[in-house]
């Protein structure tokens, strides 16, 4: 058996930052501005793994303190969808659960970023006013759990809510959208596993932004997870700085493939307060992603999306490849020539 030493602390303050070489003193009295905006929290892996891409996402920057008018507390209108604290409704066929605040780390783009933190779980007569919603509108047959981080929950506390949603008898499937596996890979404890393998399916998504952050701990938690039978997709958001290039998403979804997860959303970054030095254009994501079209597997290629700001729903955002010319069509290929297709 291998030994292994106690798990070292998140990195929760600019001295811990200061401390493990994140952070530099001299930038002290500006990041403490940053840090009481939004909050800090960086897990002992990603403290671990330490490259530029990893940090940029997770260690405050003075740059978040530039807000522009258009930049929104609540981005993708969650609180405009919600029947009843806890749970937002926004599709006919699925509802988001916002089980905790609380996550492993809290990334410096979120676009929860005004929401997440500890501020405690979602309390028990809340999840109740949620089940009585649920039981009340049988249109909903999806619950999907996010953040927060749904599985910062014990195995315990899951396993009593799974346990209740599934006695409602209108869902099929349960979902989890969670960046564990991969910023806190020691908590997909077995016990966790056995309590995601039930009855009804329930499907995980990843949220991984960069392959360092695929490290063999995480490597493991994914197998782990796989094993138990739980469907493995993962979302990841375009950021300058971190991702926004060929290479680096290449390498990402490579490697998601290899540990068994499909790459399902590529998010356009959403307009969440002071993270403009993050954006992208449409236009250079849409190039980015043209450029993996021809490069990678089908299985490895995600669907770009935008959140259409102020909750009006999620929409892919191409690039098109099929075009309309009298009585035909041109299709693009991955190489970027045109064909000429008509429908029969
Ligand atoms: S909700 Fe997700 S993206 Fe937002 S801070 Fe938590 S882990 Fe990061």
């Amino acid at each position: 058996m291998t030994k292994t030493g106690p798990i070292p602390a998140a990195l929760v303050s600019l001295d811990a930052l200061e401390r493990a070489g994140l952070a530099d003193p001299a930038d002290r009295s500006t990041l403490e501005a940053v840090a009481e905006e939004f909050r800090v929290r960086i897990s002992p892996a990603m403290a671990a793994v330490g490259s530029a891409g990893v940090r940029a996402q997770f260690v405050p920057d003075v740059r978040e303190l530039r807000v522009v008018p258009e930049e929104l507390a609540d981005p993708i209108g969650d609180g405009a969808h919600s029947p009843v604290a806890g749970l937002t409704h926004r599709y006919s066929d699925r509802a988001i659960l916002h089980a905790t605040q609380t996550c492993e780390v809290y990334c410096r783009f979120c676009f929860r970023r005004e929401t997440v933190g500890e501020t405690g779980h979602l309390a028990e007569a809340e999840f109740g006013r949620v089940l009585e919603y649920l039981r009340s509108t049988p249109a909903v047959r999806e619950v999907i759990f996010t953040g927060g981080d749904p599985l910062v929950l014990s195995a315990r506390r899951l396993a009593s809510m799974l346990d209740r949603l599934e006695g409602l008898g209108t869902l099929e499937v349960l979902r989890f959208h969670t960046r564990v596996p991969v910023v806190a890979p020691e908590k997909v404890t077995e016990a966790l596993v056995a309590v995601l393998d039930r009855a009804l399916p329930v499907w995980l998504v990843i949220h991984t932004n960069h392959p360092d952050e695929i490290t063999p701990g995480a490597a493991a938690a994914l197998r782990r997870l796989s094993r138990a039978g739980v469907p493995l997709l993962s979302q990841t958001v375009l950021l300058k700085g971190v991702n926004a290039d060929v290479d680096t998403l290449e390498a990402l979804f490579r490697a998601l493939i290899r540990n068994r997860v499909k790459p399902y959303y590529l998010h356009h970054p959403d307009l969440a307060k002071g993270t403009g030095h993050f954006r992208v254009t449409l236009e250079e994501g849409q190039a980015i992603v043209a450029a993996l079209r021809g490069r990678l597997t089908g299985i490895a290629q995600p669907v770009y999306v935008l959140d259409i700001p102020g909750g009006h729903g999620k929409v892919p955002v191409g690039p098109g490849y099929l075009r309309r010319a009298q009585e035909h069509w041109i299709v693009t290929d991955p190489q970027g020539c045109d064909h000429v297709y008509r429908d029969l």
